[in-house]
């Protein structure tokens, strides 16, 4: 029997591989392996999958937020999210939003990590994707995963879009 590990972010659990977790990521370092496993992917198939890739890194953080209420990491994630998933913005569009939030000052609010981060993680993503030799399971189960984070984080949706249209401007927000 192999021993676990816990992936202290999204509760992912995997044989352990005996190397420590990676506190920056707050992930387990065999979750982090997982997700370099289908960044991989989408390397290699960069037309169909590179447009997922914002989605991607936003959705990894803001299920793999840690303590710190106020990180760039989290606020970044959920206004990311937001904007895909509310807004219909593409990885490009959120990538020059995040350039025009500039950094973190105090009036910016604290988006503290819910307990439940659900149930879908980068493993679904591989299993669909990477491991199946599926594009079209990679592009489904990114979605997949992105809506259930989201969901999970239901509690700030109306802050996370508060500052973004505080930050951004209501144009910035709309098509
Ligand atoms: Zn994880």
């Amino acid at each position: 029997m192999p021993a676990w590990s816990v992936c202290p972010g999204c509760a992912l659990q995997l044989p352990a591989s005996g190397q420590p977790p990676d506190r920056r990521q707050n992930a387990s370092p065999e979750c982090w392996a997982v997700y370099g496993e289908v960044l991989g992917f989408e390397l290699g198939h960069l037309v169909p999958l590179g447009k997922y890739h914002q989605l991607m890194v936003d959705t990894y953080g803001a299920q793999h937020a840690g303590n710190d209420a106020r990180s760039i990491r989290v606020t970044y994630s959920l206004v990311g999210l937001f904007l895909t998933l509310e807004r219909g913005r593409d990885g490009l569009e959120v990538r020059r939003a995040h350039q025009r939030m500039g950094k973190p000052d105090p009036s910016w609010p604290s988006f503290d990590r819910p307990r439940d981060v659900g149930t879908v993680t980068v493993l679904d993503v591989a299993e669909a994707g990477v491991r199946a030799g599926s594009v079209v399971g990679h592009a489904d189960a990114v979605g997949r995963w992105a809506r259930s984070v989201w969901q999970a984080w239901s509690a700030q949706h109306r802050a996370a879009g508060a500052l973004a249209g505080r930050l951004l401007g209501d144009a910035g927000l709309m098509r």
